[in-house]
């Protein structure tokens, strides 16, 4: 298939002028790239977008009522300049600017339980609306607790060892700025969540990454056993796994945990799709011997749910790591939606059958999805768990996965993440795409349609 988009490469090797043409036509809606890490352009259209993405020493427009248009440099902390707008903004706008279904950024086209929404107008109703304490509506950490209990067995104590975040994202954030010092070695497996490594950077941390390759995006347990030192600091888990679905094995994660504990290492484990897991149950890494101790386990509402816009979140460990994720919550934060937390205990306390229709909903549309997806040609990878699939998109033709996320967007109408993002080399992501079925069935038969119809080999 021709690649209608100007993302050719015979343009990209004529030299910057060039490029600067192209750029300035083409690439304004296509600020795909994260990174200026130069031994991350391996292939010329990587290069060519990266260097479409504005930068320290580009110029931004901005407007007063009282001056004219003046040109101002772009401004950012060293921490964070090698990162770009996030991917999941960028095709939400995309999708909204190209009017494209939007399969994309993992937030539910349906909305969250009557029965939470109704909670959370009482509480408004009822004044609960000043300042939480911070590190949580004691409610809320009593379910909290409740529910660690029934998925793990393990009794925590709500006041010392839970502290309630804005959203599992902050609970990230906290967590890396309240235990980890620059310098300080911690791994992640790509491809993985874009704020990790964002919030690793703001910590000053030395990521290194361990490559979860397809087509069941195994543990390399010998790369994991020679990156894993005594000068590891932390290893970032997060199963289900976004984006690829994968579920770490209960052997993987045994093997995991005793490499952790051999070398005095802590767990980050990102659980938000825990009750997402489909083909196997899901284990939290917090539960297997002698790892609570050393366990963050980070959990939120929004998932499931389908609340991701109220931000709770929260972050269960031992008190003394809890101290470290509590100090820097406290100053990032320091509490959040008081009327959500509420609601959100009266969540938490939902009864069995609701995350049983929950999952079996979830499986109904995984399967609209995942075959519409391998009758259109694509290579689909099995998911275990979450609400995404990752397929191989070669068949098509499109030399990457940000070349044929444009493809799909402007001339099929419908939007996938290209994964390049989310690894430290983004050529290991370049053949792969992400799908979300968070959506209603008519919105995946119709992005399946789409793309039967436009998409040819
Ligand atoms: N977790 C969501 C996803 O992976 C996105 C969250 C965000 O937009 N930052 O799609």
């Amino acid at each position: 298939m021709q690649n209608k988009f100007t993302w050719p490469s015979h343009e990209m090797r004529l030299g910057p002028s060039t490029f600067l043409n192209f750029s300035k036509h083409f690439c304004a809606d296509f600020n795909f790239i994260r990174t200026g890490r130069p031994s991350s352009a391996p292939c010329p259209s990587f290069s060519a977008a990266m260097s479409a993405v504005p930068t320290q020493n580009d110029v931004v427009s901005g407007q007063t009522e009282s001056t004219q248009k003046t040109q101002q440099p772009l401004q950012v902390a060293k921490r964070l300049e090698k990162f770009k707008t996030t991917i999941f903004t960028q095709m939400s706008n995309l999708a909204i600017k190209h009017g494209a279904i939007n399969l994309g950024q993992g937030f539910p086209n349906f909305d969250g339980p009557e029965f939470v929404k109704e909670a959370a107008i009482q509480a408004v109703i009822d004044g609960k609306n000043q300042y939480a304490r911070g590190y949580g509506v004691p409610d809320l950490n009593n379910a909290i607790a409740e529910r660690f209990k029934k998925d793990t067995g393990f009794v925590v104590d709500p006041e010392k060892e839970i502290t309630v975040t804005s959203g599992c994202t902050e609970a990230i954030a906290a967590t890396m700025l309240g235990l980890i010092n620059p310098g300080d070695e911690v791994i992640l497996f790509a491809p993985f969540y874009d704020s990790y490594e964002a919030t690793l950077s703001m910590a000053g941390a030395k990521v290194k990454g361990i490559t979860l390759r397809p087509p069941d995006f195994a543990v390399p347990i010998d790369e994991l056993r020679s990156t894993i030192s005594k000068n590891t600091r932390a290893i970032l888990l997060n199963s289900p796994h976004n984006p690829t679905g994968k579920m770490f094995t209960r052997e993987e994660l045994d093997v995991i945990a005793s490499l952790c504990i051999e070398n005095d290492v802590l767990v980050f484990s990102d659980e938000v799709y825990d009750k997402l897991a489909f083909e196997m149950d899901h284990i939290s890494p917090a539960s297997l011997p002698g790892m609570y101790e050393r366990t963050v386990t980070m959990n939120s509402l929004g998932k499931t749910f389908s609340l991701t816009g109220w931000k709770i979140g929260w972050a269960i460990a031992p008190p003394h790591l809890t101290w470290g994720v509590r100090q820097a919550h406290s100053y990032l934060t320091f509490a959040t939606s008081t009327p959500m937390q509420w609601a959100a205990a009266i969540a938490l306390r939902a009864p069995d059958s609701y995350y049983v229709e929950l999952k079996r909903d979830y499986q109904a549309k995984k399967a609209i999805l995942v075959e519409g997806l391998k009758s259109v040609g694509f290579k689909v990878y099995p998911s275990s768990g979450t609400y995404f699939v990752v397929v191989d998109h070669t068949p098509f033709g499109l030399e990457n996965d940000v070349a044929f996320c444009e493809y799909l967007i402007k001339e099929v109408g419908v939007v996938a993440i290209p994964t390049s993002v989310f690894y430290l080399n983004p050529e290991d992501g370049k053949n792969l795409v992400r799908f979300t079925f968070c959506k209603d069935e008519g919105t995946l038969r119709a992005a399946v349609d789409r793309m039967k119809e436009k998409l040819r080999r």
